[in-house]
């Protein structure tokens, strides 16, 4: 399998792909290992972790450059995932044994009864991974995952194959033995060559699309299946806004990481009476995004890193205006070398276009006006997604009220595209099944095991 370079054509590398039967070699060798592993002490496994945390920061340069050179993220985007895997790893460490511990729920001495509840790790698990945060979209499943004595069968983006190999061998180097993380490496043949194993649990970030086969291929047999799938997460700001600084954050949440984030801002509703000295802010803060060089420091917007991905932003843009959107920025592939797409503002658009309907996944974006509260509810709910909504108001009362209607994993007021390990991350309807992170995010790599001991 060839890896490319998206923001220059070039090819970094070529690695050899697994096929079914090299699958099934390595599930055969993380099923033999798993019991092992989850026997050594919870402290033991933790401190592996906390290694593997301290090994990402000592070889940041290295990581930070070949998630640049593979997924074309601006540089500074690629240390700050880094940074923020090392601060979700915090939270697992800090909160692991707790969340893993055994629970007495009930005690009738006079009847002998005790009930209590264990957690037992689920087994071998395979975790099939999204390329446009590889560290934090895997790092959500593998951390708690190992260190609840799970085995991991991991499968990067074939888009981020190389940074999956840098982070079986930091794993590796840390402690975690050979066959309890094992990368699988290879294109969606070998994630589909995966999930055939028989594991214990899927653990998919990726697609609606590619999340519904998995769900077909698992759910006759009946193992837990968690999918974390796409968005098309909207933003309403309030007329009583800061108008500038509002439209600096919502600008930052849809064009960071290129747009190429399952909770980048793709819709955006302004209240009618400042719409236009809105859409006029938003562009200027979107004309002062450098795009370029993902390796220059100074650039925010970099390379779209599927090339198929052009041909969908394009049509969608095409659609808009054929349909009265007003184009104000951008529109257009970059010539050159690479993919490129120009950072796009499309304003008066409606619901009837592509834009506003399905996953722009890239640096494009819409703006809509809406007369009042009700108006933007529901169409922010007018969607097949429900990953995150946000609202922009000075009133914390008007928000929690809009919010409290709006269907999605994750709510926002005054900020977007955020994620803390803190807080359950999930989504409603099309945006998956299941979650990651908060202490739910831990327990769920495991089972809960019910026991009712009556003694003699
Ligand atoms: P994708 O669905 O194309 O691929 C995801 C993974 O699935 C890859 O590893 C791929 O090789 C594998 N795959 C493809 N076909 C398969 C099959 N039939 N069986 C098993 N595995 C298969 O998605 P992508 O382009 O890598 O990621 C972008 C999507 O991921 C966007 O929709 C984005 O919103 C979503 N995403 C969601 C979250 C979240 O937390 N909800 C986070 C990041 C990305």
């Amino acid at each position: 399998m060839k890896i490319m370079n998206p923001a220059t054509g070039a090819v970094l590398a070529e690695v050899a792909a697994d096929n079914l039967k090299t699958v099934r070699a390595k599930y055969d060798l993380a099923r033999a290992a798993q019991a092992k592993w989850a026997a050594v002490p919870i402290k033991k496994r933790l401190a592996i972790i906390a290694r593997f945390r301290e090994l990402l920061i000592e070889r940041q340069d290295l990581l930070a450059r070949t998630l640049t050179a593979e997924v074309g993220k601006p540089i500074r985007q690629s240390r700050n995932e880094l940074n923020g895997l090392a601060s979700r790893i915090d939270f697992f460490l800090a909160e692991t044994e707790r969340a893993l511990r055994e629970q007495r729920v009930f005690a009738n001495p006079k009847g002998k009864l005790e009930e209590r509840i264990a957690h037992v790790p689920l087994g071998v698990i395979a975790n099939i991974s999204a390329w446009n945060y590889p560290y934090f979209v895997g790092g959500n499943v593998f951390v708690p995952a190992l260190a609840a004595g799970n085995a991991v069968l991991y499968k990067p983006s074939e888009f981020a194959t190389l940074t999956g190999q840098h982070i079986a061998d930091l794993l590796h180097e840390a402690g975690v033995p050979r066959n309890v993380f094992v990368a699988v490496i290879g294109d969606g043949a070998t994630g589909a060559a995966l999930v055939r194993q028989p594991v214990d649990g899927v653990f998919f970030t990726g697609s609606y699309g590619t999340g519904a086969k998995i769900a077909a291929s698992s759910g006759r047999r009946m193992i837990k299946t968690q999918l974390e799938l796409g968005g098309k997460d909207p933003i309403y700001v309030c007329e009583d806004v800061d108008i500038r600084a509002a439209a600096a954050s919502v600008a930052d949440g849809a064009f960071y990481n290129t747009g190429q984030s399952c909770c980048s801002v793709e819709r955006i509703y302004i209240h009618e009476q400042i719409y236009d000295a809105f859409v006029a802010a938003f562009v200027a803060e979107v004309k002062s995004f450098k795009i370029g060089d993902p390796l220059d420091e100074s650039t925010y917007v970099g390379a779209i890193t599927r090339k198929p991905q052009l041909a969908v932003l394009k049509a969608q843009v095409a659609d808009a205006r054929k349909k009265g959107a007003k184009l104000l920025l951008g529109g257009h592939v970059l010539k050159g070398k690479g993919n490129w797409y120009a950072p796009t503002v499309l304003a008066d658009v409606d619901h009837s276009m592509l834009v506003m309907r399905d996953e722009s996944f890239g640096p494009i974006i819409g703006l809509q006006a809406v007369a009042d509260d009700e108006v933007a509810i529901d169409l922010m709910n007018d969607t097949e997604y429900g990953l995150t909504a946000g609202v922009y108001t000075t009133s914390e009362k008007r928000a929690k009220k809009i919010l409290s209607k709006v269907a999605a994993g994750s709510v926002y007021w005054n900020c977007c595209d955020r994620v803390s390990p803190r807080l359950p991350w999930s989504g409603v309807k099309r945006s998956g099944i299941g979650l990651t992170l908060s202490t739910y995010g831990i327990q769920t790599f495991t089972r809960p095991k019910a026991w009712h001991l009556r003694g003699a």
